[in-house]
């Protein structure tokens, strides 16, 4: 089987690429370890779509999210929406804005209507700015005329298909013309005479070779074993993942438990310490886990789930730790880190105490790594047009960001993906 390019991983950089290739008329496969998961809108979706039904520990017993399901993480976004921030590309020469701006429309990035915000978020923005903070309404690529108010099921999937998605882009690869594999593992990089020639990959049981002249790898933290085994030893020697801690407290009256997700909040905190505040909390099924492994005191917390309402602080960590063989991994929480989670701690509990919570009825969860990235950094495993030192071989994803973002990803990863179709189909 011979294509112009052979992707790995369907997350939203490898359709990214797929879509603009296969409209630039090229012969594209996507290869997808997981399944299709269609049953969205419920609990039972998130455990479908991540790997080890999203139950993966660091060695430092942390969780950490990753995918395994066409569409990638993309599909359990809040749809919440960040400029690919120029500090961190432009060092490596690397310029995103026309394609951030190309991507806006497909994307349907826009604040939302009022309605859609909804009265409990509206209520916290409201505190934020009375306790002195500088809250907004946030960017999402969600489509307001699809959206449902009360749905507020984001993060379990999107059931009414307004938030973009990686299988937006998947779906208009295929009807151009691309092949999707799904079940189909990538397994080793072949390579003759110093170039990529193609995948071989493991699909129900057997192994399968499919040609191209450029692969592009786009299976986020799988990438380090790909590399490694073709010789790139430096893939996976650190890496970042934005730890996240959500904060809940009771106010009369609110809940954000029916509200959509990090439609409004703050990145006043972003420049000088690398922290966003969003307005974000567990589902039910999320909440018992997180009380449950930090342990037998806290599950009485459980009882009053609904009555919570949820600020997220997400920082810029630092690259630590590094993916280990059978992608096992370490990433310890630095003392910067836990600055800077403390920090934002601080600043979620002055806003809801000003909304009206009691310091008694504040609860701060463990931290999180929902933003498994910068394992194959720009600058050091892939250079400024994501290329590897094997001629041929590309990544495009979370993977390559030089540093940590500490903000949503997507619409970085989308601009990425437009920038390297561009250049592939350039050269
Ligand atoms: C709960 C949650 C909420 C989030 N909310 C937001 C938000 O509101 N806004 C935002 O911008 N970002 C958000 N993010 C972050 C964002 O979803 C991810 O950073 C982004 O989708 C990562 O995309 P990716 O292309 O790097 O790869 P991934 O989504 O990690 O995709 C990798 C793909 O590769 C496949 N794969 C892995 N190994 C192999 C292999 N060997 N062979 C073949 N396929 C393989 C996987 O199955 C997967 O489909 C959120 C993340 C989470 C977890």
């Amino acid at each position: 089987m011979e294509y112009d390019a052979v992707i790995v991983g369907t997350g939203i950089g490898g359709t990214t690429v797929a879509r603009e290739l296969t409209r630039r008329g090229k012969r594209v496969v996507m290869l997808e370890a997981g399944g299709r998961t269609d049953m969205m809108g419920n609990t039972l979706t998130i455990a479908m779509i991540l790997r080890n039904f999203g139950l993966n520990r660091s060695r430092e017993k942390s969780f950490l999210t990753f995918a395994k399901n066409y569409g990638g993480l993309s599909t359990l976004t809040a749809g919440c929406a960040a400029v690919p921030p120029q500090a961190i590309f432009a060092p490596h020469g690397i310029d995103l804005t026309a394609e951030a701006e190309e991507a806006r429309n497909e994307m349907k990035i826009q604040t939302l209507p009022d309605e859609l915000i909804g009265p409990d978020n509206l209520r916290l923005l409201e505190a934020a700015n009375d306790a002195g903070f500088h809250w907004r309404r946030m960017e999402n690529f969600i489509d307001a005329d699809k959206c449902v108010v009360g749905c507020s099921s984001c993060m379990l999937g999107c059931p009414t298909g307004a938030k973009f998605t990686a299988r937006l882009y998947g779906d208009e690869a295929m009807a151009g013309g691309a092949r999707l594999c799904l079940h189909t593992k990538a397994a080793k990089i072949l390579v003759e005479r110093s170039s990529v020639i193609g995948v071989e990959a493991k699909r129900f049981g057997r192994t399968v070779r499919y040609y191209g002249k450029t692969v592009v790898l786009s299976a986020g933290v799988s990438n380090v074993e790909l590399l490694r085994q073709a010789g790139i030893a430096e893939a996976g020697q650190g890496f970042a993942c934005d730890w996240l801690q959500f904060v809940g407290g009771i106010i009369p009256q609110v809940s954000t438990v029916r509200a959509n997700p990090m439609t409004v909040g703050t990145l006043e905190h972003y420049e000088s310490d690398g922290i966003a505040i969003l307005p974000v909390f567990p589902n039910w099924s999320q909440f018992l886990l997180f009380l449950a492994f930090m342990g037998p005191l806290n599950l009485p917390n459980f009882a009053k789930f609904r009555r919570y309402s949820g600020i997220m602080v997400k920082i810029r960590d630092e690259i630590s730790g590094q993916v280990c063989q059978g992608n096992t991994f370490s990433k310890p929480i630095t003392a910067t880190d836990r600055k800077r989670l403390d920090k934002g701690v601080g600043i979620i509990k002055k806003v809801l105490k000003k909304a009206g919570a009691k310091s008694s009825d504040i609860i701060a969860l463990d931290p999180l790594g929902a933003h498994p990235s910068a394992s194959c950094r720009i600058g050091e495993v892939v250079d400024s047009n994501l290329a590897t030192r094997i001629p041929g071989l590309y990544c495009c994803d979370a993977s390559v960001f030089p540093q940590a973002l500490g903000l949503p990803t997507v619409w970085t990863i989308v601009a990425l993906g437009k920038r390297l179709a561009g250049y592939l189909n350039a050269g």
